[in-house]
């Protein structure tokens, strides 16, 4: 198969190659273009050292992005990491090496990574060095540790979770020994940051194969705890759209508010998501309905997160597509026309009522609410002497 190299990762190599030093496509970009997949990025290795590889690029724009790890970001058209070539040092806690030293051999390099499949360098001329079987376990579909998976998980334990994400979004199973290997080693999950659990945590929620949910239930559990996976939650994240902060609501959907939002915190999981699971989860107990009186309402208490939580029922099985298609069509519909559906909107305000002189202070916002609530269901129009009329009969 020949693979079609970008131009600047072409120009890049070049450059390197001109200098007298190897340098080679590497990683998940080889293993993409093998699958016939576009890659989103394009890694570069090489055996000049990171202050070589400056001097190379003397006329483009240099950033030493992570120097001491050996990255350079080059500007070609657009930012390319170009890496040397690395051994690493000792492994401490399960996590990231103590010390990387620099070589000038690929095969130490590919030796360090953590799949067949992303352990493989393509070359300017076109030449794969596949040190590991990673094209056959490409075409068998497999994700195999590089040498002996135990010792691989024991150096960094978010491989664990790399090879989980991996299956997922490529599709492939887990190697038998791999497999072992991920079950006896699932508690050094515990010395990784929770961060970067997340981070693979929610590729893999948004990969094809969430099946690997299932059958590595007892991993998962490590990090959320969870109790087990029903099958309909499995089948709707399978079902619903790659939206992280849907899929994760979905996960949760059996949990309460306040059950979720422990589990996200221990998981570092940002404020916005934990607002936004937290708000769907409240939502439910709510039925929903197309009517456009109930549309208001969810526009009212939901504003812009009216459609996410039509959305959430969709893919949770609580409403058909029928009546999610007809309820966002009617948001759409409603905030296209401007139509009054907040206090802010309404053609009167709490002074307006207050100048009646006929309620309590502490009644004007419930006379504002039922003017509002008249408005939403048709039965008045938005100005303001209808609104005062209808304010004039009210008993509060
Ligand atoms: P993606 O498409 O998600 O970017 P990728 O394979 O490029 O997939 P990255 O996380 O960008 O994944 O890592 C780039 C490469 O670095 C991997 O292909 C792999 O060779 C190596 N790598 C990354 N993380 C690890 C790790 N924890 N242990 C060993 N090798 C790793
Ligand atoms: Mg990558």
């Amino acid at each position: 198969m020949n693979i079609s190299i970008p131009d600047n990762v072409m120009t890049a190599l070049e450059i390197l190659g001109k200098n007298g030093y190897s340098a080679y496509a590497v990683g998940g970009c080889v293993r993409d273009s093998l699958l016939g997949n576009k890659p989103d990025d394009w890694d570069i290795c090489t055996s000049a050292l990171p202050e070589q590889t400056a001097e190379c690029f003397a006329d483009y724009r240099v950033i030493p992005t992570g120097v001491k790890h050996g990255t350079i970001t080059v500007i070609i058209e657009k930012p390319l990491e170009i890496t040397t070539f690395r051994i690493d040092g000792d492994y401490l806690d399960n996590r990231r090496p103590n010390e990387v030293l620099f070589t000038r051999k690929l095969e130490d390099d590919l030796c360090r990574r953590d799949f067949t499949v992303n352990a493989m360098a393509l070359s300017a001329s076109g030449e794969i060095t596949d040190l590991y079987g990673g094209r056959k376990d490409l075409e068998a579909k497999l994700i195999r540790c590089v040498g002996c998976a135990e010792t691989r998980f024991d150096e960094d334990a978010l491989r664990i979770m790399r090879a989980l994400r991996f299956a997922s979004v490529l599709g492939f199973e887990i190697e038998s020994e791999t497999a072992k290997a991920i079950r006896l080693k699932k508690h050094l999950l515990r010395n990784i940051a929770a961060e970067r659990i997340v981070k693979e945590f929610t590729k893999l929620l948004c990969g094809g194969c969430t099946e690997i949910l299932r059958e590595y239930a007892d991993v998962i559990k490590i990090f959320l705890p969870l109790g087990d996976f029903a099958e309909d939650t499995l089948s709707f994240i399978k079902k619903s759209p790659a939206d992280p902060l849907l899929k994760l609501s979905i996960l949760l959907a059996k949990s309460t508010p306040e059950e979720a939002e422990k589990m996200l915190r221990e998981l570092k999981y940002d404020n916005r998501t934990l607002k936004h699971v937290t708000l769907m989860l409240g939502t439910k107990k709510m039925a929903l309905s197309n009517s456009i009186p109930q549309v208001k309402r969810l526009i009212n208490r939901f504003g812009e997160e009216a459609v996410s939580v039509a959305d959430f029922h969709l893919h949770t099985g609580k409403i058909t597509p029928e009546i999610h298609k007809s309820i966002t069509e009617t948001i759409d519909g409603i905030i296209a026309n401007g139509e009054c559906c907040t206090l802010s909107k309404l053609a009167v305000k709490g002074s307006d009522i207050a100048a009646l002189g006929i309620f309590p202070q502490n009644k004007i916002g419930k006379v504002l609410f039922s003017l509002l609530e008249k408005v939403m269901d048709g039965e008045c129009e938005n100005d303001k002497n209808s609104l005062i009329k209808l304010a004039e009969n009210l008993n509060y």
